[in-house]
């Protein structure tokens, strides 16, 4: 090929997927590069909940102890109604999780998550402000034409680069994800209000109203100085052109405060700042790789956030592709990507169903399969 730097692995997108991906081939010797379109990644207000599925990846990556140490640890993940504040469920987190899944269970900030992530990666191989525009697949690799005018060729490709991914759109063609009919609203609350109000703030609850409607609260930082909150609301069409709206503590009140619980209420009352986001997702895919291309993530199976397993599936796809490529070495990469597929298929599916169905730990039910699974020795295949 023409005087063109050549690669062994690009993963194209750095977010929590592509990160993750980027530090596991990393660590087992292979050589890659990270493309990123952001040209620098903000602190973005948002919260994340990792499971202990995921903490043994991070242990992997000598990250646990660190992440284990900004995050909450939430004793419990509780569902309660709205209204009444009744207990729906009481699912076992904290001493229990570390014991009988073997690691914890955090709640975290993702900006907070995602900085430690990327502190794990060389800077030389990371590249910012490198939008993937289009690509050829050619013999000895492929040609990878970024939007600032640099390509690389690499010799494999992997696409984490989101919902609306260009990888997932060469392998399958152009299709727009699929408006879920549900939003989210999201806000970072005033935790002196909260403290003002007296009353106690659980570190992981999800507040239930008919239709599914909720409102999942947690700490984000293991010092209880941030409390998030998102929500899920029905809302049929999402007219915006944007990939979000400003909404209002108005909004809040209109939507969950009419008898609401005092909790939820005083929550709302603490609502300075608040976005509404819409929620995409895809069927599952037909193809999760083709020649030299594989998929990964929110590229591969989006789902709706209400199983707060979306990432963590993105993470547990990258150990996966990794062992998978230890396993059969860099030559053999068809066979790798079809171990790969085949390992996580089924698993993946499954948690987008469930996610998109809204109805994870609203009422008692054993989580140990999401929980419990450890991706560093699951049966490959
Ligand atoms: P992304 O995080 O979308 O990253 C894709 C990256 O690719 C981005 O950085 C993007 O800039 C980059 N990119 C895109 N196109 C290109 C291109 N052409 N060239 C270069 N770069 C490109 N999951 C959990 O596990 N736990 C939770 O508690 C949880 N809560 C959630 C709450 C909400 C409200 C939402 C919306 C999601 C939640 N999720 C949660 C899901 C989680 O955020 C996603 O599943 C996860 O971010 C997917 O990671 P990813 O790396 O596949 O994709």
């Amino acid at each position: 090929m023409e005087n063109i730097e050549a690669i062994d692995i690009a993963v194209i997108g750095a977010g929590l997927g592509g990160a993750a991906a980027a530090a596991l081939l990393h660590k087992a010797g292979f050589s890659v590069h990270a493309f990123e379109q952001a040209p620098v990644f903000d602190r973005l207000g948002a919260g994340i909940h990792i499971g202990p599925n995921v903490m043994k990846i991070f242990r992997h990556l000598g990250i646990e102890s660190k992440l284990a140490e900004i995050g909450s640890h939430p004793d419990f993940w509780f569902s309660r109604d709205g209204r009444s504040g009744e207990y729906l469920s009481r699912i076992r987190l904290g001493e229990f999780a570390l014991k009988e899944y073997g690691a914890p269970y955090i709640t975290i900030h993702r900006g907070d998550m995602h900085a430690v992530q990327m502190s794990l990666l060389p800077s030389s191989q990371v590249h910012f402000d490198h939008r993937l525009i289009g690509l050829e697949e050619r013999e000895e690799g492929v040609l990878l034409k970024f939007e600032n005018g640099t390509q690389y060729v690499a010799r494999l490709v992997v696409g984490a680069d989101g919902i609306n991914s260009t990888i997932r759109e060469v392998l399958l063609g152009a299709e727009k994800p699929r408006y879920s009919g549900w939003v989210g609203h999201r806000a970072l609350v005033n935790v002196e209000k909260l403290r003002a109000s007296g009353l106690e703030f659980e570190a992981c609850v999800k507040w239930w109203w008919e239709k599914s409607r909720h409102i999942m609260a947690y700490d984000t930082k293991g010092d209880g100085s941030e409390y998030y909150y998102v929500t899920g609301v029905p809302d049929q069409a999402w007219d915006y052109g944007t990939s979000f709206v400003d909404s209002s503590r108005e909004e809040m009140e209109e939507v969950f405060g009419v008898n609401a619980h005092p909790v939820v209420l005083a929550l709302i009352d603490a609502t300075t700042t608040v976005t509404k986001w819409p929620f995409y997702n895809r069927d599952p895919l037909s193809l999760w790789s083709r020649g030299r291309l594989c998929l990964l993530g929110d590229a591969c199976h989006p789902m709706r956030p209400h199983m707060a397993q979306g990432a963590c599936m993105a993470i547990e796809d990258a150990m996966v592709l990794t062992r998978c490529l230890s396993a059969q070495g860099l030559d053999h990469y068809m066979d790798a990507f079809t171990l790969y597929e085949h390992t996580r298929r089924e698993r993946a599916t499954k948690v987008q169903t469930i996610s998109n169905a809204n109805t994870w730990l609203k009422n008692p039910e054993d989580p140990s399969w999401v929980y419990a699974y450890d991706p560093l020795t699951a049966p490959l295949g």
